[in-house]
């Protein structure tokens, strides 16, 4: 009988370890991004995460009420952004885990669930902005349009970022990484010609949309959108660099469309509702409208720098500019293009594509094929375009040769010899012949 009642009890524990109710997840780790506009919050959870968010006032607070999970990470440890965040509490209750974070002001959520992903498992995502926060005002745009000599805006965009890693290599290298550090190579060079002016559509690990992107390659101003990817592909024989532009028919090749539905899924990757709440046939009617002359300057871009990185670097992947319908390329009235700088899947590419050497060689092949671009086809109002109908300068009193040499962009010794000058003292009214850049 004893022996019985054991067996009967060990059963009933047995009975009540199975039945209590499972963890549904465990919260494995939480981690702060931070882009110009917004901070956010992502939790790495193992199963698809069941919550409830909300704020709270006097003080701010943000609560979120997780179901049947378990914290598996400690809130100390964690890097929080000190002027939004001063602290993060978590307390249990009949099953549900509160964490509550007490912020420094308040804020507005939106939040949603992404699935897994290459490295990453299940996550929750909670973007944070400033309740008050003006539009982000950028001053390059109208003080850039209104001066008579001015520069040429390049907008240089690092795919993928934050929460997107973009294509995977066999080591671990991320796109998002190569493609930033190629980015910020490709911006000092370009900010370092006369003439010309870089801004990063990103310039840390933090995820942008793809219409945000050309958003904001739109608001600075931009006369070119240069994109910067690194392809991933199954067959890890596959390698190259190439070069794409938009094609207005869609995509010309396989690859350009199994490229084209990856773009889109990165997109839905962070959470990005991209031109879906539009009538898509008026946007497209808007687009097409407009369409060929961004296209066409796009395909004469996108020649130079094809032909400077076949240059350059050992093997292109496939012939030729390449077309498809990128989300990043649709501009009507920027154009802009799209650097595959090699396969990550590749072995041997992936390793290169780490090394600062390799950085650099496709930041300058790009910026060279941009600048030829730019030289042969100066936008109005530039300080090229200037340059191009100034052949020559009449003196002026106070103006010194090497005024003069740095005006233009040419150096005082080629400015010397180009006009037979034997030393630098110069008349009024002298006419100096410019030489070509
Ligand atoms: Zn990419």
């Amino acid at each position: 009988m004893e022996r019985f009642l054991i067996k009967f009890f060990s059963l009933i524990v047995v009975a009540i370890i199975t039945v209590s109710p499972l963890k549904a997840g465990d919260i494995n780790g939480i981690r702060f991004w931070k882009d110009p506009e917004k901070t956010r919050l992502v939790f790495d959870v193992s199963e698809k995460a069941e919550y409830k968010l909300f704020t709270l006032q006097n003080p701010h607070r943000l609560v979120i009420d997780f179901k049947n999970a378990d914290l598996k990470t400690d809130l100390n440890k964690i890097d929080v952004p000190k002027d939004l965040v001063s602290k993060i509490r978590s307390s249990e209750k009949s099953g549900e885990l509160r964490i509550v974070m007490d912020l420094t002001h308040e804020v507005l959520t939106r939040d949603f669930t992404l699935n897994p992903y290459q490295n990453y498992g299940h996550r929750l995502v909670v973007d944070l902005r400033e309740k008050n926060a003006r539009k982000q005002v950028i001053k390059t745009a109208d003080s850039v349009i209104k001066q008579k000599n001015r520069d040429i805006v390049i907008a240089i965009d690092a795919g993928h970022g934050g929460e997107d890693p973009g294509a995977l290599g066999k080591k671990g290298t991320r796109e998002k990484h190569v493609t930033l550090e190629v980015a910020k190579r490709l911006a000092a060079l370009v900010n370092k010609e006369k003439g010309f002016k870089a801004f990063l559509t990103r310039s840390g690990d933090y995820y942008i949309g793809l219409e945000q992107r050309t958003k904001l390659a739109r608001k600075n101003r931009a006369d070119l959108l240069v994109s910067l990817h690194a392809d991933g592909f199954t067959d890890p024989r596959v390698k190259g660099a190439s070069v794409w532009v938009l094609s207005t028919r869609g995509a010309n090749t396989e690859m350009g469309k199994w490229l084209e539905q990856r773009e889109k899924s990165s997109d839905r990757l962070g959470g990005v509702e991209s031109l879906q709440n539009k009538d898509p046939l008026v946007a497209q009617v808007l687009i097409d409208l407009s369409m060929h002359y961004s296209v066409g300057e796009s395909i004469k871009a996108g020649e130079e720098v094809r032909k400077q990185l076949k240059s350059r670097m050992s093997k292109m992947h496939g012939k030729g500019l390449r077309k498809a319908a990128f989300m990043v390329l649709r501009m009507p009235d920027i154009p802009a293009m799209l650097v595959e700088m090699a396969f990550i899947s590749n072995p041997t590419e992936e390793k290169l594509l780490k090394t600062s050497k390799q950085q650099n060689k496709i930041a300058r092949a790009v910026f060279e094929g941009v600048r030829k671009y730019f030289r042969a086809n100066p936008p109005d109002g530039t300080y090229l375009a200037n340059l191009a109908k100034a052949k020559s300068h009449r003196v002026a009193r106070g103006d010194t040769l090497s005024e003069i040499a740095a005006e233009y962009g040419v150096s005082i010794s080629r400015l010397k010899s180009h006009n037979k000058l034997k030393s630098s003292r110069l008349r009024i009214g002298q006419v100096l012949s410019i030489p070509e850049v």
